[in-house]
């Protein structure tokens, strides 16, 4: 990391992990982290968890594992382009999404339902809880003891009350105040992966035509383009040259923004970032297109019936699970059933939460299909 900007995180400044280690040989501490990240088993599970599309569904459709490649991919280049630390951005990408639950927003729905009389389900924070506590790969500590800019990053919003409860980790959210820009570039390329990979999914799921999400201004624009470009194309180039386009535009968009933010910010430090108002942002015309583009995404695609359906079946399994295993904790495997003895109702969201769709399928129809075993 040759030439980082005085606002960039600096590795040798890190605040740290919670269980002091040597300094690593040859990487940095991000990349070690970055590393730990792609070695845990929370990690190889994004490959069976939905994003939109339940796993069975389709094999070309996107899932929380190449969401997160594409989300650290977009991130890369923005933090590149600002002289951010590449590394800590990575990280935080490749992590953000391991608490998720399987079956996309709809398990996490139903798991939080079920929580509700025991502290609540969220995704976010299981994404915390499953570097800091869950991930059992290490002699001396439980979790990955992650560094503390990263452990920030995963955690992007949290509530007072929970906040209250995480100590120095928390203490921005009391605070009103910013986390690292790496954190903020996270955040903003998560939106760009997964607003342009839903129109990509949707329209190959055939629930959306490109000429319906024409409706929005951002999409029209970049298919008038392409068609104005390219007459005779059609079918799934003529969508990929769309939605390239849509990436590249929010790409380059959100670098000059924010390049002009922090120019007039001008923050010498992290910490000048952190008491800073947030300077990782859209132009606001690109902002207006993404949520115009958000809104119809939610009420074509996110409530399509088909969609909606998958949706009900899969809080059905979800709710499934947990009442069996907290009616009768005998039927968690033996470490969970342990577990449970300590902490309750939370071992079972642990244990669901870490399923993946086709996992928590299969445990579904042992649990209550009579001729499975
Ligand atoms: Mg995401």
């Amino acid at each position: 990391m040759a030439d980082l900007a005085p606002y960039a995180v600096d590795p040798e400044r890190s605040r740290g992990r919670v269980h002091p280690e040597d300094a690593p040989g040859v990487r940095s501490e991000f990349q070690r982290d970055r590393d730990r990240i792609i070695h845990s088993t929370a990690f190889r599970r994004l490959e069976y968890k939905t994003q939109v599309f339940v796993n069975h569904e389709g094999d070309l459709f996107r899932t929380r594992l190449t969401h997160s490649l594409e989300v650290a991919q977009i991130g890369r280049s923005v933090a590149r382009a600002l002289g951010l630390n590449e590394d800590l951005v990575e990280a935080i990408c490749l992590a953000h999404d391991l608490g998720h639950t399987p079956f996309g927003h709809a398990g996490q729905d139903a798991l939080n339902a079920c929580m509700k009389e025991h502290g609540g389900f969220e995704h976010n924070l299981q994404s915390l809880r499953v570097v800091d506590v869950l991930e059992d790969r290490y002699a001396a500590f439980d979790g990955l003891n992650l560094c503390f800019e990263t452990r920030e990053g995963i955690l992007k919003h949290c509530s007072r009350a929970a906040a209250a409860m995480l100590g120095e980790l928390g203490q921005r959210f009391l605070d009103g105040k910013q986390p690292s820009l790496e954190a903020q570039v996270a955040n903003l390329a998560d939106e760009i992966a997964y607003n342009n990979h839903d129109v990509d999914d949707g329209i190959r799921s055939g629930l959306l035509s490109l000429d319906e999400i024409a409706a929005t201004g951002i999409v029209r624009r970049h298919l008038e383009f392409v068609r104005g470009r390219y007459p005779a194309l059609g079918g799934r180039r003529l969508v990929h040259e769309t939605v390239r386009r849509m990436i590249n535009t929010l790409v380059t968009d959100l670098i000059a923004q924010s390049r002009a933010n922090i120019n007039a910010a001008c923050p010498l430090s992290v910490d000048a970032v952190r008491a800073s108002s947030p300077l990782i942002a859209f132009s606001p015309e690109l902002c207006e297109e993404q949520l115009e583009l958000k809104r119809f995404l939610r009420q074509h695609l996110y409530q399509h019936f088909r969609v909606a359906r998958m949706s009900w079946k899969s809080k059905r399994v979800v709710v499934d699970l947990f009442q069996a295993f907290f009616d009768e904790p005998q039927l968690l495997p033996p470490q969970f059933l342990a577990r449970y003895r300590e902490d309750g109702a939370r071992a079972i969201a642990d244990y669901v939460a870490g399923m993946t769709d086709r996992f928590a399928i299969r445990e579904h129809r042992r649990l209550y299909a009579i001729d499975e075993s």
